[in-house]
């Protein structure tokens, strides 16, 4: 079953998610219906308020064939170097793309599926990646690290899309 993308402006992608502490069957259930909904949207990562879901969690996969979905629950970012700018979309912002400075190399902590705990070290496109969605459970779109101009720019070219396909 996949899920309903919320886009922007709705509210949902504006809220601070809360930590979750219930690792349950209901849990798993989200998360596969999320990497499911990820890949049906043809993206590489989503975050559970991208599908209305007030949750500290988001998947990716970064893969080329799309078979390794990855979960993140309750992520922080340890540690984190450099910085590299990148094009990103976003699939609450359809059509849409913007190039975004990031950290080029980070630690993150975060729990499994199961509650377990894990702390990676990636560079590349997994650590733009999980910034892009750690952004998410913050309420933080990526038009919010353009400059005023170019948000209004990328909103104009937004509106137009949303028109097209409504
Ligand atoms: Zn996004």
């Amino acid at each position: 079953m996949t899920l309903k993308i919320y886009h922007y402006p709705h509210k949902v992608l504006r809220e601070v998610t809360p930590v979750i502490t219930v690792f349950d069957d209901k849990l798993e259930t989200t998360t596969k219906q999320m990497i499911e909904t990820m890949y049906a949207g043809d993206g590489c990562g989503l975050a559970a308020p991208q599908v209305g879901l007030s949750l500290r969690l988001f998947v990716m996969d970064i893969s080329k064939e799309a078979n390794q979905p990855q979960c993140f629950i309750n992520p922080e970012i340890l540690e984190s170097e450099g910085a590299i700018a990148r094009e990103e979309g976003c699939l609450s912002l359809p059509g849409v793309y913007a190039k975004i400075e990031r950290a080029a190399k980070i630690t993150v902590r975060y729990q499994d599926v199961k509650g377990q705990s894990h702390t990676i070290s990636v560079d590349g496109i997994a650590a733009h990646c999980i910034q892009h969605e750690l952004d998410h459970l913050n309420g933080v779109l990526n038009i919010d690290r353009l400059s005023k101009l170019k948000r209004a720019l990328l909103l104009k070219k937004l509106e137009k899309v949303q028109k097209a396909t409504s």
